[in-house]
């Protein structure tokens, strides 16, 4: 019984020194030693034993203060690999990266019409698990309604067969490794994070624009998730209510009239009209209105301003709820940059409390396309690495009642 209860002991401060690291970090030793209420030397028992189980690593020195720079420690960028995944509305984009975002490998797929998506995601899951043995987790990042908690995907606006479907559950019976599911816009904010604009920020607002349109917002730091997991729907923000059916069963949701697929049906139908464009002897899609709005041409450049008008317009209500005043925008759309930015900006000044607005700024993120899967791999190995913080708070006060 003292041999068991010594170990359960030694792995709860191993997870809490894990957790601190992962949540806190970069760390010297003695402000881990100081945070988790341990010895030095008793901390640095178990720092050694994570730098040699892979999960730990020192990432540098502290900043010079005249003596000896402390070693800093983090969680090592090279553990993983996980494998993440992107459910866009109707492409599957699928990443093989490391716990510092570096990206072993990308494939991009698009499902075939009538193919449930569960499928093709075995399918692809399948071949990639087979050439790379090392993946530690799958991280999903799912343009549907998904709850992380029970990993339960609860439906889609863009496909029908993503309705209450156990993916957590389902994949980790078939793969054996720790699956983590998110929405698309919080895995895509959370490479934010790690690399791209909102790198050590902790609060935003965060807004994908693409095939649909999902915002996450985060203060102090914490993702908001809403009582039951689910928030940030934005794109179902009814804007019209006797507008066009949104996929949501709503009429006039932000999403029929300001994403991806909304913008190109606009610009098909005004050139069917005879509206004449730049685009009109090309492929139409989304990049060649970019493209083409970019380059002064008339039809292009006014659908793409309707579309971040009507974003706009929602952002300033968001503001004035939120509070937050700094978004990021990621998705396809962001390619568009200031065409999006400045009537965004526009509609937010005009339309929202100028106490809140005058603080206001729009970025566009840097990141390209696999930043939903990219983000999804990441949390997949963060759920294995330490423990969440009210995780943490658990088990400082199981130590201290000890
Ligand atoms: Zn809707």
């Amino acid at each position: 019984l003292a041999r068991k209860k010594k170990r359960t002991n030694h792995s709860i401060k191993s997870s809490l020194v894990l957790g601190l690291i992962r949540d806190s970090g970069p760390l010297t030793p003695a402000q881990l030693s100081n945070k988790a209420g341990l010895g030095l030397v008793t901390a640095g028992k178990y720092v050694d034993q994570m730098i040699q189980q892979g999960y730990i690593a020192e990432t540098g020195f502290e900043k010079s203060t005249g003596g000896r720079r402390a070693r800093l420690l983090d969680v090592n960028p090279q553990f993983g690999p996980a494998l993440g995944i992107e459910i866009g509305g109707s492409r599957l984009i699928c990443t093989i990266a490391s716990y510092g975002g570096v990206s072993l490998e990308t494939v991009h797929c698009l499902p075939p019409a009538g193919v449930p998506v569960f499928d093709v995601l075995v399918e692809q899951i399948d071949s990639l698990m087979a050439r790379v043995h090392t993946i530690k987790a799958i991280g999903i990042a799912s343009s549907g309604i998904v709850q992380s908690e029970t990993g339960i995907s609860f439906f889609s606006p863009h496909r029908s067969d993503m309705e209450n479907l156990p993916l957590k559950t389902l994949l980790e019976d078939r793969y054996g490794v720790p699956v983590w599911l998110d929405d698309i816009s919080r895995c895509a904010a959370f490479a934010e994070t790690r690399l791209g604009v909102l790198k050590g920020e902790g609060d935003y607002l965060y807004l994908y624009l693409d095939e649909g349109i999902w915002m996450c917002c985060s203060t102090r730091n914490t993702m908001f998730r809403g009582t039951l997991g689910i928030e940030g729907e934005v794109g179902h923000f009814v804007i019209d209510r006797n507008g066009p059916r949104c996929g949501c069963g709503n009429r006039g949701c932000l999403e029929v009239f300001a994403s991806s697929p909304a913008i190109v049906s606009q610009v098909e139908r005004a050139l069917e009209k005879g509206v004449r464009s730049i685009v009109q002897h090309r492929a139409v899609n989304i990049e060649t209105i970019i493209q083409a709005g970019l380059a002064g041409d008339k039809l292009c450049y006014q659908a793409i301003n309707e579309a971040a008008e009507r974003v706009g317009l929602v952002m300033a209500q968001v503001l004035n709820l939120t509070g937050i005043p700094n978004l990021v925008i990621g998705g396809c759309l962001a390619n568009a940059g200031l065409l999006l930015q400045e009537p965004i900006n526009r509609m937010v000044k005009t339309h929202s409390l100028s106490v809140l607005s005058r603080d206001w700024s729009v970025r566009v993120s840097p990141l390209d396309e696999r930043s939903g899967a990219l983000g999804a791999a990441i949390l997949a190995l963060r759920s294995i690495v330490g423990k969440e913080n009210s995780r943490i708070k658990e088990l400082e006060s199981i130590i201290t009642l000890r």
